[in-house]
């Protein structure tokens, strides 16, 4: 059997692989891999195929190695910050700065009067210090660097007091007490985990403090008994022993102008009152590029700025491209909400969702006659870690099916691929994150899905 396996040159001087374009090295690794897999299934006691379907299975895989592995997917899960998926779109005009950013040069670190070297944070700062009102501003590669940078500037060498409450784990890799031994703060925990109050706070100050640490609970909720210490004690207590006041926010809503948003309060509330620094992500609720917001007064921001650190977790051009544009967005709160893809997707009301989903029931009922549709009320997150307090009314399609674990993963490997959601043995189809252009894509895929699993 083995000595029937063509060798490299025999395979490589066999038709498509003989004239097909392919970059050299792929094409050896392709050969080397189909060949060392043959010399597998032969001592396995397989047949070898004829050299020209070896040839075949060659240009094949060297063509799946071309293929872009980063694709565009389509979100059918209702959930506008999903992590897994990027998290958030960028608007129009955010697409079209990074486009500029990259394609040419720019004034990244120039000061067009001048002629003079400028700074890169030029481009947001006065931006985030209008919407926050805050004295700087400073923007890093994510939230967790923010922290860790806030951290080390803020705290290095003292104690650090958290409540147990919010020492979370946010994404798995993200946990605030490693954080803090990273940073080379010395943790002190204070309270219980439901309940924590400024008492606590008051009696764990001594002369080793010198950060007051707030962290928000982004990815869980707690009901009942609990209780959680005000930014505004927090920065009295702060503002008695010289003790600056960290917050790390999480989502970073600009503006709570909508009732999807709940009781979230904005950073500008945040700042009004006393936080020293508040710390939040770019792609969560400000529905920009990945980014670690920090902002705060000039004293600590200006630090962090200086700090060797900020140099190695500092943004590349189109990171502030995006992010500018993206700010600029939210010059107006109301307008933000129609212009900022995830605001607009976190806001889309039941009703406004109805027409678009009865139009896809209607198409994938003509084409696939027996099918199982509802249109039915569900709820939704925001996901990202961002409003977990607020479960989302959402409308969804539901597919019901015997095994709707093979139709959502037929939908997985459609082109694009189609992310939906199980719940209750049905397959959910949630428009809120899908763009009408993507909807035709969207029912050529669950078409296919249903057709696969009743084969
Ligand atoms: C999401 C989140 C982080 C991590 O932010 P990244 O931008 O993903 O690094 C940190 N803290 C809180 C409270 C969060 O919600």
């Amino acid at each position: 059997m083995l000595r029937r396996i063509p060798s490299v040159h025999r395979l490589l001087d066999t038709e498509p692989l003989r004239s097909v374009d392919l970059p050299a090295p792929l094409r050896e690794a392709a050969v080397n891999r189909v060949l060392q897999d043959l010399r597998q299934r032969a001592l396995a006691g397989d047949a070898i195929p004829p050299v020209a379907a070896i040839a075949d299975e060659v240009v094949a895989l060297a063509q799946g190695m071309l293929q872009p592995s980063l694709v565009r997917v389509i979100n059918a899960t209702g959930i506008a910050l999903h992590t897994n998926l990027g998290r958030s779109p960028l608007a129009p005009s955010a697409v079209a700065a990074v486009v500029q950013a990259a394609q040419g040069y720019s004034n990244l670190e120039l000061d067009l009067g001048t002629g003079r070297r400028g700074s890169r944070r030029s481009h947001f700062g006065v931006w985030l210090q209008r919407l926050t009102g805050a004295e700087r501003s400073l923007v890093v590669n994510n939230n967790a660097a923010a922290v860790y940078l806030a951290l080390r500037v803020m705290g290095a060498g003292q104690e650090a007091i958290v409540s147990r409450g919010e020492l979370v784990e946010i994404g798995g890799s993200f946990r605030m007490p490693d954080i803090m031994k990273e940073s080379g703060v010395r943790l002190v925990e204070v309270g219980s985990t439901n309940r924590t109050r400024i008492a606590d706070y008051e009696r764990a100050v001594g002369p080793d403090t010198g950060l007051l640490v707030k962290v928000h609970r982004s990815n869980f909720r707690m009901s009942g008994f609990v209780e959680e210490t005000a930014v505004h004690e927090l920065s009295d207590l702060g503002g008695r022993h010289g003790i600056p006041v960290l917050l790390d926010v999480g989502s970073g809503l600009l503006a709570s102008v909508h009732p999807v948003f709940g009781s979230e309060p904005s950073v500008a509330a945040l700042v009004r009152q006393g936080a020293s620094v508040v710390t939040f992500s770019g792609d969560k609720l400000l529905g920009g590029p990945q980014a670690g917001i920090i902002v705060g007064q000039a004293r600590w921001v200006e630090a962090m700025a200086a700090h060797p650190m900020a140099r190695a977790l500092r943004v590349d051009k189109m990171t502030i491209a995006a992010l500018e544009a993206t700010l600029r967005c939210h010059a107006d709160p109301r307008r933000a909400l129609e212009q900022v893809p995830v605001l607009r997707m976190l806001t889309a009301t039941p009703a406004s969702l109805r027409p678009r989903l009865g139009r896809l029931a209607s198409r994938l009922r003509r084409a696939c006659p027996g099918v199982a549709l509802k249109i039915q009320a569900d709820t939704t997150e925001a996901g990202g870690g961002s409003l977990p307090e607020h479960p989302i009314d959402t409308l969804v399609l539901a597919v019901a099916h015997d095994t709707p674990e093979r139709l959502e993963r037929s939908l997985r490997s459609a082109r694009p691929p189609v992310l939906a959601r199980i719940r209750h043995g049905s397959l959910l189809v949630d428009l809120r994150c899908v763009a009408v252009e993507e909807e035709r894509e969207l029912l050529t895929a669950l078409i296919a899905a249903l057709e696969e699993v009743s084969r």
